[in-house]
């Protein structure tokens, strides 16, 4: 298997709601557990920001079936790069919607890896996105620790 990482960005439509959020999660873990693609899948400011790991032959076809998806538009391409281990290894795919998180903590996190207070992840280097979106997991797993 060769081991890549793809990042990519995209504009979740206007009317975006909670059940379509919900149905993007459960497919995403249900789909990327059986095809071994593990990652992170971050929706803030009508933005999604998502990392996957896995198969590159996979993280291709997924990608290119996530970027047919009508609920988002516009993906960017931000990294697809050979890696020689996975980052977020206990993760199919988690979802973390920022509304969720502490809205001090998360601006601060954005401020931190980007010149900006909301998420923009085209403005970001892909090395900015891979810090935020780790530091993003430590964040949630204090949250939940609750
Ligand atoms: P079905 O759920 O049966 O879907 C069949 C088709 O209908 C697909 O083309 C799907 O895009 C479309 N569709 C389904 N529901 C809706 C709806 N409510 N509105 C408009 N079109 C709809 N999938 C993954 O497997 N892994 C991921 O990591 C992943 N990440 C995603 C990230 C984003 C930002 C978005 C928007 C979607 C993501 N998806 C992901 C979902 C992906 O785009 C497909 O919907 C899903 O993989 C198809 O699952 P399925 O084969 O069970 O088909």
């Amino acid at each position: 298997m060769s081991l890549y990482r793809l990042i990519y960005s995209s504009y979740g439509i206007p009317d975006l709601g909670y059940h379509d959020l919900k149905d993007i999660m459960e497919k995403s873990e249900k789909n990327n557990q059986s095809d071994g693609i593990t990652g992170l899948l971050c929706y803030g400011d009508s933005i999604f920001l998502q990392i996957l790991e896995g198969d590159r032959t996979i993280i291709s076809q997924t990608y290119h079936r996530i970027a047919l998806d009508q609920r988002h538009h516009t993906p960017e391409l931000i990294e697809c790069v050979p890696i020689e281990s996975r980052l977020f290894g206990i993760w199919s795919m988690k979802a973390v919607t920022l509304s969720d998180l502490n809205s001090e903590e998360v601006r601060n996190l954005i401020l931190k890896y980007s010149a900006s207070i909301t998420l923009q992840p085209h403005t970001m280097t892909s090395q900015q996105c891979l810090n935020f979106m780790q530091a993003l997991v430590k964040l949630y797993e204090k949250a939940s620790s609750f």
